[in-house]
């Protein structure tokens, strides 16, 4: 039970810590599916920009690629921003709040609505100065985006303080993509009205270049951390080779030609080079923002297999803890019990007679009943033996009946003999002229005289009266209860039989003999039984003084009898 006791507790301690690392594993996914999806919505706010910048550059027609790419670009931004609503509105307070959003939605829709109003102008009217304050409106896009950005990942952070470097690594490479897209924009103003590039654009441009630098060069050592990840690697090589080459060289060259207005491209050429230069860049954003959501899953995976995994270690180690219990109880317990059963019952001298057996147990319990019955046939043996001496102990081996010493603890209070009353009546009776019998039919032929004589004495009292042999021919019959008239009556029956019935020698010699008999009544132990056996003594005495085969009551005159004055030989 304890066992049970301390692996439940180990195990319910493995269960809560795994089973809130499952939680926070679960919440970590959560959190980083909607830093993608908000992540993912800026990125493609700063995208519209390319195809806007396009549009501006041409003259208003109702279908043109660059419209019909705009239009597709928009499309993707509603989506993605509307991809971000449920989960905003889903479980717990989120920080990326839906008035954060909503406000970009409209921030949106108006910087469309001014975009719309000057592509519809012919080019010749369009200024740089009102495409720079369209592109500037779709810039603010992005800006009212940050702080959902900024919630996104802060929710991220407070989730899981690891994922700071990660958090912060992946709006980093929003901002690369960002700051990309803004040079296109600072030259598209110039290109689309054929102006040449302002002060303050070509600063912008240095401005922003050098930010992106900055920005590549500390996600470059952050990134590198990433090896194992192969996309991760070929992205940061091709962001190298196309966008911090091509990319960033196409826009010098171009800034260059701003100086002296002569542009070799129209913004529509202009963004078809140089939007794929910043491909690898969004390619870099997507696949480090996979290797990180593959990670949480994996962790979330990891954490749920391991939870299992301990659930059910615990059921496995309960069922075989109660199996093992059970077991126990079953094969060693309770044949032991049995065992102790047994010994109290062999030592209270019960059950000698059921073999000491259990149904199902191992060997060393099978050892244990098999020494268990030894020990019940020794203990049977000895308490027959014991039975054995206690009979030869009070009885005499002559007659068969109680002897001398049984007659004396009777009148000592034994507790042997508790079941007896105090009242009790006396005879003693004593076989008439024996000696001769000896003399004349040999020792032998008085034994059997003997013994015929306490058979029928024995066979003639009541089953509660006790016949001893008293001395040599002297019998004593204790008569518990008896009235001294009945005691009378009694010796008398037993006198008249004694002297009717004939006994037949070993030679074929009957013989008969005759008793007499004194009676008396008193209580047993103590000075009560030393009178009482005095007073039937004197009795007998009496009746052999009147002349033998007669009753004779202490205290009172003797019964008629007939004088038997020697063994009278009958046949
Ligand atoms: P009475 O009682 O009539 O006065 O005469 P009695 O001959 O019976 O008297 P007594 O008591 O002198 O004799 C008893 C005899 O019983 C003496 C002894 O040899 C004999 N006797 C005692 N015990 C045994 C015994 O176990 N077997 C045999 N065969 N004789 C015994
Ligand atoms: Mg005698
Ligand atoms: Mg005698």
């Amino acid at each position: 039970m304890i066992l049970l006791a301390l692996s439940l507790a180990l195990a319910i301690g493995l269960i809560s810590i795994l089973g809130s690392d499952y939680i926070r594993a679960s919440r970590n996914f959560e959190a980083l599916t909607l830093y993608r999806k908000v992540l993912t919505a800026a990125n493609r706010l700063s995208a519209e920009r390319g195809p806007m910048n396009s549009v501006l550059g041409e003259e208003p027609a109702p279908d043109t690629a660059a419209r019909r790419k705009l239009a597709e670009f928009r499309a993707l931004s509603d989506r993605s921003l509307a991809e971000i609503l449920p989960d905003v509105d889903s479980g717990a307070p989120h920080l990326v709040g839906r008035e954060g959003l909503e406000a970009v939605q409209l921030r949106l829709a108006e910087a469309r609505r001014a975009a719309d109003r000057l592509s519809v102008l012919p080019l010749a009217e369009r200024s740089g100065a009102d495409i720079q304050g369209v592109i500037a409106g779709m810039f603010d896009v992005v800006e009212t985006m940050r702080p959902v950005v900024t919630g996104a990942m802060a929710e991220l952070i407070e989730h899981d303080s690891t994922l700071a470097g990660h958090a912060l690594a992946g709006q980093m490479l929003g901002d690369l993509r960002e700051y990309a897209g803004r040079m296109g924009s600072f030259l598209a103003p110039s290109i689309a009205a054929h102006e040449p590039l302002s002060m303050a654009a070509h600063d912008e441009l240095a401005l922003t270049r050098g930010r992106l630098l900055q920005i590549w060069q500390s996600l470059e050592r952050q990134l590198a951390q990433h090896a194992d990840a192969p996309e991760l690697v070929a992205a940061v090589h091709e962001a190298n080779r196309l966008y911090f080459g091509e990319g960033l060289g196409l826009i010098a060259r171009l800034a260059a030609e701003g100086r002296s207005n002569r542009y070799s491209v129209t913004t529509e050429a202009m963004t078809l080079q140089y939007v794929p230069s910043m491909a690898p860049l969004e390619r870099l954003r997507e696949s480090f923002l996979d290797d990180m959501l593959m990670h949480a899953q994996a962790s979330r995976t990891a954490s749920a297999w391991w939870l299992q995994a301990v659930i059910a270690f615990t059921v496995l180690i309960v069922l075989i803890n109660l199996t093992l219990l059970l077991a126990a109880r079953r094969r060693i317990f309770r044949p032991l019990l049995q065992a102790r059963d047994h010994i109290v019952a062999l030592a209270e001298e019960r059950g000698l007679d059921r073999p000491a057996r259990s149904d199902r147990h191992g060997s060393e319990i099978h050892e244990l009943f098999a020494a268990l019955e030894t020990l019940r046939l020794k203990l049977r043996e000895r308490l027959r033996l014991t039975e054995r001496l206690k009979v030869q102990a009070e009885t005499d081996a002559l007659t068969g009946l109680l002897n001398r010493r049984t007659f004396d603890r009777l009148g000592q209070s034994d507790p042997d003999f508790d079941y007896l009353p105090a009242e009790t009546g006396l005879i003693l009776m004593d076989i008439d002229r024996f000696k001769p019998i000896n003399d004349t039919y040999g020792h032998v032929a008085g034994d059997a005289v003997l013994r015929a004589v306490a058979a029928l004495v024995t066979e003639m009292v009541r089953k509660n009266d006790l016949v001893m042999r008293y001395g040599g021919e002297e019998f004593a019959i204790v008569l518990p209860n008896t009235s001294i008239r009945t005691l009378a009556r009694i010796a008398e029956t037993l006198r008249a039989a004694i002297a009717e019935q004939a006994i037949t020698l070993a030679d074929g010699t009957d013989l008969r003999v005759t008793a007499s008999f004194g009676v008396a009544t008193g209580r047993r132990g103590g000075a009560d039984w030393e009178a009482l056996i005095e007073a039937a003594d004197q009795a007998l005495y009496a009746a052999k003084a009147e002349g033998r085969n007669r009753v004779s009551i202490a205290g009172e005159q003797m019964l008629a009898g007939s004088v038997a004055t020697a063994p009278v030989r009958v046949a």
